[in-house]
This record gives C-alpha cells, structure tokens and sequence, in this order.
C-alpha cells in the first residue's frame, strides 16, 4: 500500500471511516475529479489501493493519483464502504442508489 505526501483535508479527523491513513494512494479519473462526474465504481485492490472511478471507464478517460482523503473530501457516501476488504469491488447505479457489493472473482488470489 502506497501513500502520498501528507497534506491537510477540510473534513474533521475524528470522522474518518477508513482503516487506512488519510494519504493512502487512491486512483480516480478526469472525470470525476475535475469534471465532477459522480464516483459509481470502487475497488479495493489486493495491494491495497483504491480506485474511485466513473464507473464506464473509457481510455480516453486520464487516470489521475489523489489520496483516500481528497477522494472521500469530495464524496462523503465512499465512507459507507470503509471495511470493503481488500480484492473487493463496490458500484452504484447512481450517486443515490445504495452501493452493491462484489467479491474477488478469483477467490485463490484472496490471502
Ligand atoms: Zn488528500
């Protein structure tokens, strides 16, 4: 698990949902960062990275290194899945719906 630089998030500390440090790296696209397209796929890699992404991910979309913390900074709902555990992917139909939750497909992978 990579982190980043540590830097100041707006959100109070005592908040944080995550096991994970704040600076955890996390990976987003365009979109969604700087476009304001809604976060509707998360996974947590085996490596322990997180990836918050468009959902409809296309390769024109930029993939973009931020941290856990700028990632739940811009959408607080990604702290309902603080214990997806690692190898485990979440998605929603809309920033409303409720997350669904999926397993690792390869279940030997799992440590
Ligand atoms: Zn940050």
């Amino acid at each position: 698990m990579d982190t980043v630089e540590k830097h100041p998030h707006r959100f109070d500390p005592s908040s944080w949902p995550f096991a994970d440090p704040d600076n955890t790296v996390a990976y987003t696209t365009s979109r969604a960062l700087r476009d304001g397209e809604p976060i509707l796929f998360v996974s947590h890699d085996q490596d322990g990275d997180w990836q918050f992404l468009c959902g409809d991910v296309t390769e024109a979309d930029e993939c973009l290194l931020i941290c856990l913390g700028c990632a739940y900074e811009r959408d607080r709902t990604i702290g309902e899945l603080a214990d997806l555990p690692r190898g485990w992917q979440a998605w929603r139909d809309s920033v409303d719906a409720p997350w669904e939750r999926c397993p690792p497909e390869d279940e030997g992978a799992v440590d």
